[in-house]
């Protein structure tokens, strides 16, 4: 069992964050925001960054190449659906994508949206980190949960019509 600690300071001790996302035992702050035949998308639980949607297969797998045909349909499709109502709604120019296959949990892609803030870190891969870190550690306010929450209500709203 691994200990994972929430943006909201709980922590929960799962086996793999994606299972217990995507089967419901873990409830996203927030909320689903789309949940289609074989996906699951929903705001990052460690993060609070508007708009920052994990989407995780609702499979057990690790690698790309473990996807049936019926998934990788799926699959590029709730990216694509996320990715319009993230500018639609929320005005995201830009979104980077992040998938890696040896996570401890399953199989999640990471939807990370820029913002101007984020500029200071720089734009290459090794900025997303510190700015994951800053956003964590500086951006955990009152005033900002509630926006990551209007976000994700507006993305379920526009994903879900
Ligand atoms: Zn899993």
């Amino acid at each position: 069992m691994r200990r994972i600690t929430l943006s909201n300071g709980k922590t929960v001790e799962v086996e793999c964050l994606s299972c217990a996302l995507t089967s419901g035992l873990v409830e996203p702050d927030g909320g689903v925001v789309l949940e289609t035949e074989h996906f699951h998308a929903h705001q990052d639980v460690a993060y609070p960054i508007k708009g920052l949607i994990i989407v995780a297969s609702k499979r057990h797998i690790k690698c790309l190449d473990e996807l049936t045909e019926a998934e990788k349909a799926d699959y590029i499709s709730i990216l694509s659906k996320i990715r319009k109502a993230q500018r639609e709604v929320l005005g995201i120019e830009y979104v980077y994508y992040f998938y890696n296959e040896d996570t401890t949990h399953h199989f999640h892609t990471w939807m990370v949206p820029r913002y101007e803030w984020m500029n200071k870190f720089g734009r290459s891969v090794e900025s997303v980190r510190p700015v994951l870190l800053y956003a964590r550690n500086e951006m955990n306010t009152e005033e900002n949960i509630q926006e990551v929450l209007k976000a994700i209500q507006l993305l379920t709203m526009e994903l879900n019509k």
